[in-house]
């Protein structure tokens, strides 16, 4: 067992560099929804960290868009494949960051910064873990493979095409180290072993071909009504989705997924206090029920809604076209393509035949890993060194993103380790990880690597 007194040593020693790295990084406002050049300057930024970190780096093939970085380090049986994302949602509302997204500030042993938490802070950690075992340990003990895109926050579009193509490279790994990973409520790392699937559509229904007024009301019809009447037919208002059938292709949890559910603690009450819900959970849920539904059930959310006047004052018209910004999170075996299918045939059986479905062709696949798989035991076992409290094993996150495209599909299973806590406010105004968790982060990936190298993960 490797003695990691002179990691840790340097890993504190350090924490002053490796944070003005990562809010270096952070002061590249790289929103991939933007598309501007931010986007290579972060790229080149991180192959910077890439280098110092002994990480060969090369871009993907790939048609456009900013680049995938395909990183290598290392030499041993074991390979590990690390995923991150350089690019960060937009910054908006601005008026409610307490300082500039793009100005990183620390206030009260926090690091406050747009893409902080997602995913920069994780990024710049695993980067430097990697540096340091190597400055005070020894060569690594294991091959590292990395993949590092700038697309994750537009749903990723080219990793589907790279997690195909890259298909030899990506299968040599015997597990992946995801993205994020945050503590909760009460201080539990929690370690997540799959995501959740996503489908992006609008529902739009046209009901004549110009706006009418309003006098007109009780006759005419108007697609703001058309639209909500059609949308409350997919879901009940204690949040379960309602779409014929949807629930069959739902995949029960297996005896240790139930056995993991069980012991997911769910403090609804600090999330109404963070939140600020006015009315409690949907449904009232609590406790067992509450993480059930939030991890192992598909969600319908409406994101936006379009139709009619929304200036000053009022205007009274009828308005002829409604569109409401959909999306719908997926759980294995519920694909997109069944999903639209279901909310089609769904929506013709109820007369809203004339409810257009305009399919983003944004999709994510929901995927899980298994509880039992090596790359879980060795992310718990690194926790549990490092952490004052033990690490809860989740498996899912409610979130998406591409762990089916690049890992799922080429038979590489996933667990996640991350340094954002409870109040991350990850998309949100003021996003924050705490510089104590971060300093732990590192340190956890120091021992991530020893543990995934060894056959027997004990
Ligand atoms: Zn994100």
């Amino acid at each position: 067992m490797t003695d990691f007194t002179a990691f840790d040593a340097a890993v504190e020693a350090q924490a002053g560099d490796v944070l003005a790295q990562l809010a270096a990084l952070c002061r590249i406002p790289s929103v991939s929804a933007e598309r501007g050049p931010a986007m290579l300057d972060a790229a080149a930024f991180v192959q910077t960290l890439c280098t110092a970190a002994g990480v060969a780096t090369e871009p993907a093939d790939q048609p456009a868009g900013p680049p995938i970085i395909i990183g290598r380090a290392g030499s041993g049986e074991r390979c590990l494949m690390i995923y991150n994302h350089y690019d960060v949602q937009p910054p908006d509302p601005l008026d409610e960051w307490l300082s500039p997204p793009f100005e990183p500030q620390v206030r009260d042993g926090k690091l406050y910064a747009r893409g902080v938490s997602d995913n920069k802070g994780d990024l710049v950690a695993r980067l430097a873990a990697i540096r340091i075992y190597q400055e005070t340990v020894g060569p690594l003990p294991l091959r590292v493979l990395y993949v590092i895109e700038g697309e994750e926050e537009v749903g990723s579009p080219f990793l589907f095409r790279f997690g195909e193509e890259q298909g030899t490279l990506l299968s040599e790994a015997d597990g992946c180290l995801w993205e994020f990973g945050s503590k909760n409520a009460d201080e539990n790392p929690v370690i997540c072993l799959g995501v959740k699937g996503m489908a992006a559509f609008d529902l739009r229904v046209r009901t004549a071909t110009m706006d009418a007024h309003s006098g007109n009301g009780g006759i005419f019809p108007n697609a703001a009504w058309r639209l909500t009447e059609a949308l409350d037919s997919l879901r009940a208002p204690d949040g379960r989705v309602i779409i014929d059938g949807l629930l069959d292709h739902v995949r029960q949890p297996t005896e240790v997924e139930e056995r993991l559910l069980e012991s997911v603690p769910f403090n609804h009450v600090a999330l109404q206090a963070s939140y600020g819900f006015s009315n409690g959970l949907l449904g009232g849920l609590t406790g067992a029920a509450a993480v059930r539904r939030w991890l192992m059930e598909p969600a319908l959310n409406v994101n936006g809604l379009v139709s009619g006047y929304s200036g000053p004052g009022s205007k009274t018209v009828i308005p002829a076209q409604a569109t409401a910004k959909m999306d719908m999170r997926l759980v294995p075996e519920l694909t997109p393509q069944i999903a639209f299918g279901l909310l089609r045939e769904h929506l013709d059986r109820r007369g809203f035949s004339d409810v257009e479905i305009i399919d983003h062709n944004d999709y994510l696949m929901p995927w899980r890993t298994s509880p039992d798989s090596a790359i879980a035991r060795a992310v718990t076992a690194s926790i549990s060194q490092v952490s004052a409290l033990p690490p809860i094993v989740q498996p899912t996150s409610p979130g998406s993103g591409p762990m089916w495209e690049l890992c799922g599909r080429n038979g590489v299973p996933v667990a996640s380790a991350g340094v954002s806590w409870q109040d991350s406010h990850v998309h949100a105004p003021n996003e924050s990880i705490r510089i104590a968790d971060f300093v732990e982060g590192i340190k956890v990936i120091g021992r991530l690597l020893e543990q995934f190298a060894r056959d027997d993960n004990e």
